[in-house]
């Protein structure tokens, strides 16, 4: 693939509008790009709609409209049905045609898609990201991009208007497997992020000036930065869904145990979260680990103060 993507050549579609796709899809609208939407609930597209994108009733005609298609959906059966339904991407795209997943999936889904595409003359990219609500918003995320290096590069102006790095780290489902590498390292990362603010809290300092202390030391990440003050100050909206971090972890255990790792860390966090979902907690941000280990150690955390 050596096409030119610019405004005045290439139409793009987005399926997805939540949390990320809203943001990302309206930076490429911002960039000048025609753009066609779809999403399950079409309210969350209304403000796309509204800046000048194209409303199209399925997945199969967002792609019989574009050159170039993303999806930001949540789970792996539903990129599965977005892009191999009966109303899927597949079902509408030309040969020539690119596709684009920006979901956090399965690797082997990945694969499997960019064969069936492939067999259709149709590229399809796995490009997960990883930089939160607020990456999203900022364009600052980080994209992991498994596929073919020509479109990869020839989609370098897209890149750049989601996020400030962008790296091809392989084949069909390279993109997934680095991003199960990132959640590997958040999951245990949350766990620390909690327990040390809990330890803060029980010793009788005061939370904000212990970050100031330790978050711009050797402690510091960033999930101690971004979730550190929301957590402070109760407020555990997402985000990012305890809900999709279930699911990655579960994708990261699953491609474990097929590799004969022993991942005890990872399994220890995707227990705990699961408590953190049987509290009533699946759709709060995945900082919401806290509410669930103050519990355990008796402390009501949002009425402590
Ligand atoms: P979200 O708010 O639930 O957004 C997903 C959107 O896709 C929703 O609007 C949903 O519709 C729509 N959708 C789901 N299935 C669909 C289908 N079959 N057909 C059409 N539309 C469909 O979730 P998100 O936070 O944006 O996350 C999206 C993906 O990015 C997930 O895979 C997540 O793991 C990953 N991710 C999230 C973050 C984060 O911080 N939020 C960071 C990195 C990666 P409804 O509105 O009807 O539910």
């Amino acid at each position: 693939m050596s096409r030119t993507i610019a405004p005045e050549f290439t139409r793009l579609g987005w399926i997805g509008t939540g949390v990320m796709g809203r943001s990302m899809c309206g930076h490429l609208l911002g960039a000048g790009y025609s753009v066609t939407v779809f999403s399950r609930t079409k309210e969350k597209a209304i403000e796309l709609i509204e800046r000048g994108a194209r409303w199209a009733p399925s997945p199969r005609e967002v792609a019989v409209a574009s050159d170039v298609t993303f999806t930001m959906v949540g789970f792996p059966h539903d990129v599965r049905e977005v892009v191999l339904g009966e109303h899927g991407i597949l079902a509408g795209s030309m040969p020539g045609a690119v596709l684009v997943d920006m979901s956090t999936s399965d690797p082997s889904l990945a694969v499997e898609i960019a064969e069936r595409a492939a067999a259709m003359n149709i590229i399809s990219l796995d490009a997960p990201v990883s930089g939160g609500d607020v990456g999203a918003r900022n364009a600052s995320l980080s994209i992991m991009i498994g596929g073919d290096e020509a479109a990869v590069a020839a989609l370098e102006p897209i890149w750049k208007a989601l996020g400030t790095k962008f790296v091809r780290q392989g084949g069909p489902g390279a993109g997934q497997h680095t991003k199960m590498v990132n959640q590997v390292l958040i999951a245990t990362g949350m766990i620390g992020v909690c327990e040390a603010l809990l330890y803060g809290y029980k010793a009788g300092l005061d939370l904000e000036r212990v970050l100031e202390s330790v978050a711009s030391g050797a402690a510091g990440s960033w999930s101690l930065s971004s979730y550190g003050p929301r957590i402070i100050a109760g407020n555990f909206d997402p985000g990012f869904y305890v809900e999709h971090f279930l699911k990655d972890m579960g994708i990261a255990l699953a491609e474990s145990r097929r590799m004969g790792l022993a991942m005890p860390g990872l399994a220890l966090a995707e227990q705990l979260y699961r408590a953190v979902a049987a509290q009533g907690h699946g759709r709060k941000g995945t900082h919401s680990l806290m509410l669930a280990l103050a519990h355990i150690s008796g402390i009501d955390w949002p009425n402590r103060v």
